[in-house]
């Protein structure tokens, strides 16, 4: 696997609009992007830092995995996305090297990008995405 940097770091939150407040005013940041993902029952906003960006979830149904995840472990980081130039490629690999793949297909995700999730049981309990 190719991994050229940190795509993003994706943290549960109850509210976005709530969280705008610690992510702009005290640290600063610009909020460049709020999308709501239906399928996927959750809303998304997007901060750049440098090369990397943070994601943050918002439960938009209450039977989301986000919904699900908060009430579970509460607020915080939910999952690291890598960049890899090809994702088929990569999630490939990652079967063949006997990783759990919660996507066995990439699907699309939040800004356009293709995504696939690897599942935590083989990745020593940190849920990762990749993104192309
Ligand atoms: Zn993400």
């Amino acid at each position: 696997m190719n991994i050229s940097r940190i795509e993003h770091i994706g943290i549960a939150v109850k509210s976005i609009e709530n969280a705008l407040f610690f992510y702009e005013k005290i640290l600063g940041l610009d909020c460049y992007n709020i999308e709501e993902i239906t399928d996927q029952g959750v809303k998304t906003a997007f901060f750049r830092i440098g090369d990397t960006k943070i994601e943050l979830l918002e439960p938009s149904s209450e039977g989301s995995v986000i919904a699900k995840f908060i009430k579970k472990r509460g607020e915080g980081v939910h999952h690291i996305a890598f960049s890899v130039s090809n994702i088929n490629d990569v999630l490939t690999e990652m079967k063949s090297k006997g990783v759990q793949l919660i996507d066995k297909m990439p699907r699309s995700g939040a800004e356009g990008l293709l995504i696939a999730f690897l599942h935590p049981k083989t990745t020593n309990n940190i849920l990762i995405e990749l993104c192309q």
